[in-house]
């Protein structure tokens, strides 16, 4: 075996030379910077470009980079319990629903002012999966976002009353620019629940939009909060401003299971124009 060629003196300095911006690059966390300035210098060189080009293209990729581990990052936090896009819903099926106002919601305006958003109607309709596709819009905007179901939430806050961290679980939320509670109505709740969960909203009213999925018409929520003053403050609050959007119809995926039984169909598609074909 030949031994290694040794470098000469400048070929040396270069190496180190590259070492240390490596190395630079790396504690300032310019990462698309480490992983990309050499082979972009080469493809510089090759077409000539200006020492501004390259730097001004190198900080994009690095822009381009932090954009999108940022969206990644905010919909791991959110903490969906699994993913729903707004692409895979059929509104065909649920033509009561204005698709409009949705798509609308989508673009995130609400958000800015800390609207609430309702989606309101019997199970197995969509709400869960819409709720779920506008909480990943939001992420993909960059705007930190937490997926609850009321039950879940009413645990958490119980327990940070507990443990005398009720304001600060109160003050993290805050920094949230979307809360989806999924769920309300479905169990009812303690006295202590209602009202934690009524302190909750309170102190998130036109600071952070929360985003409510409900089988119960406003009308019933006193049967499930306990307290008609504590049932008629929560509504004020959260029906102020809100985008109110109702669900009515058959549960999808039942209709689903009907039209494969009358029109044996071979994929979900032909399912779905089979269900819409039918009266
Ligand atoms: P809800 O929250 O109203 O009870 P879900 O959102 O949980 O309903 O919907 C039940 C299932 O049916 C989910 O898998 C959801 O993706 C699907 N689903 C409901 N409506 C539609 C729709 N219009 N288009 C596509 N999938 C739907
Ligand atoms: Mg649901």
């Amino acid at each position: 075996m030949s031994p290694p060629p040794s470098l000469t003196p400048v070929q040396a300095g270069e190496r180190i030379g590259q070492m240390v911006l490596r190395t630079q690059l790396h504690n300032l966390r310019l990462q698309a910077f480490v992983d990309e300035y050499e082979t972009l210098a080469q493809e510089a060189a090759r077409a000539h470009w200006s020492h501004e080009k390259y730097l001004a293209t190198l900080t994009s990729r690095e822009v381009d980079r932090r954009t999108h581990n940022q969206r990644q990052r905010r919909i791991k936090e959110a903490r969906f319990p699994f993913r729903k896009e707004l692409a895979d819903f059929d509104f065909d099926a649920i033509p009561h629903l204005n698709q409009l106002r949705v798509l609308e919601l989508a673009r995130g305006r609400y958000l800015q002012q800390a609207e609430p958003v309702i989606l309101l109607g019997a199970p197995g309709l969509g709400k869960t999966h819409l709720a779920i596709a506008l909480g990943l819009a939001a992420c993909r905007e960059g705007h930190r976002t937490r997926f609850y179901t009321v039950t879940g939430l009413i645990n958490d806050l119980q327990q940070a009353q507990n443990q005398q961290r009720l304001p600060h679980f109160i003050d993290q939320a805050l920094r949230h620019k979307l809360i989806i509670l999924d769920e309300l109505g479905y169990i009812p709740f303690s006295t202590t629940g209602a009202q934690l969960l009524f302190q909750f909203c309170s102190a998130l009213h036109e600071r952070v939009a929360i985003l409510i999925t409900t089988n119960l018409p406003f009308g019933d929520w006193v049967q499930i909060f306990g307290d008609e003053r504590l049932t008629t403050g929560l509504l004020d609050r959260i029906t102020y401003r809100a985008h109110i959007l109702e669900f009515v119809g058959d549960s999808y995926r039942f209709r689903q299971a009907q039209a494969a039984t009358v029109h044996p169909a071979s994929t979900a598609d032909d399912a779905r124009q089979a269900n819409a074909l039918s009266p």
